[in-house]
């Protein structure tokens, strides 16, 4: 009780210490994970494994031998029916990244490997499959099927383009077209799902590979879980619409740590080219 008693508290008010922004994240396990080793971890919990969302330029930098050469570079998206919302398309466009798009494609090597690859961009307008998006995955297959060559397409996609309505729509049926001939023509497709894959993507090219992965605990689905639930009137398994129960229900062949992601890429082309 003396310390109640005392006149002189000792308590100094020191100036509140600032910390930097952005140093933490907090998993969806709950652990709080300090930014800079998570980068170090290629953006993986260290705790659950559960495979943060990475960028574009990070999978080139670790699926790739050397840096790759990117092509279809020249298709880029347009409002083509003068779509006005919120906010117009246009203004959403204007304000987007000029030098990327939802989809980027590249021409490179895997273990010496001549593979293209097309890596979806969830910064670009949530990865949303646009007309441009749906050309560029079209102008890939066909160039892979030119180089005789693997395709990889890396999903990462909110789903349609619903700022291009029934265009964006066309481009799944589209781009399956060409998967198609691609496979006819004895072309080997390798998908990858990563968090998250949804909606049209996960409807068309991205459950159309001859071998489809997926990144631990990614999210995989078509529709989002509530609006399921409230279609269906029923509870949702444990589970539902992860990378490991779609694995365990056979939709998809192998979940791969990002870490060994070349390696079971280069495992594969070697096994089935
Ligand atoms: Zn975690």
């Amino acid at each position: 009780m003396s310390w109640f008693k005392r006149k002189e508290k000792n308590i100094v008010n020191g100036q509140k210490k600032n910390l930097p922004d952005n140093l933490w994240k907090k998993c969806s396990c709950g652990e709080i994970l300090y930014i800079p080793e998570l980068e170090n971890n290629l953006s993986i919990c260290h705790h659950c494994g559960f495979h943060f969302p990475y960028q574009l330029n990070d999978y080139i930098s670790i699926l790739f031998d050397s840096n790759p050469r990117r092509i279809c570079s020249n298709i880029i998206s347009t409002d083509l029916l003068n779509f006005k919302a919120n906010k117009s398309y246009q203004e959403i466009l204007d304000s987007s990244d000029k030098s990327s798009e939802a989809v980027e494609s590249y021409f490179g090597e895997i273990d010496s490997k001549e593979v293209v690859v097309a890596l979806m961009n969830f910064k670009f307008i949530g990865g949303s499959m646009g007309s441009a998006v749906g050309e560029i995955l079209t102008q890939s297959i066909i160039y892979a099927k030119g180089k005789k060559c693997p395709l990889i397409i890396l999903c990462q996609s909110g789903g349609a383009r619903m700022q291009e309505g029934a265009m964006s729509l066309m481009q799944l049926a589209k781009v399956s077209a060409y998967l198609k001939q691609f496979s006819d023509s004895g072309g080997l497709y390798i998908s990858i799902l990563t968090y998250p894959t949804t909606g049209g993507v996960t409807a068309s090219f991205g459950m159309q590979a001859d071998i489809t992965f997926a990144e631990p605990k990614s999210l995989i689905g078509f529709a989002g879980q509530r609006v399921i639930k409230q279609t269906t009137q029923q509870d949702l398994p444990e589970g539902f619409q992860t990378a490991e129960f779609l694995l365990e229900k056979g939709f998809i062949d192998q979940v791969v740590d990002r870490k060994t992601l070349k390696k079971q890429l280069s495992k594969t082309i070697d096994l089935l080219s």
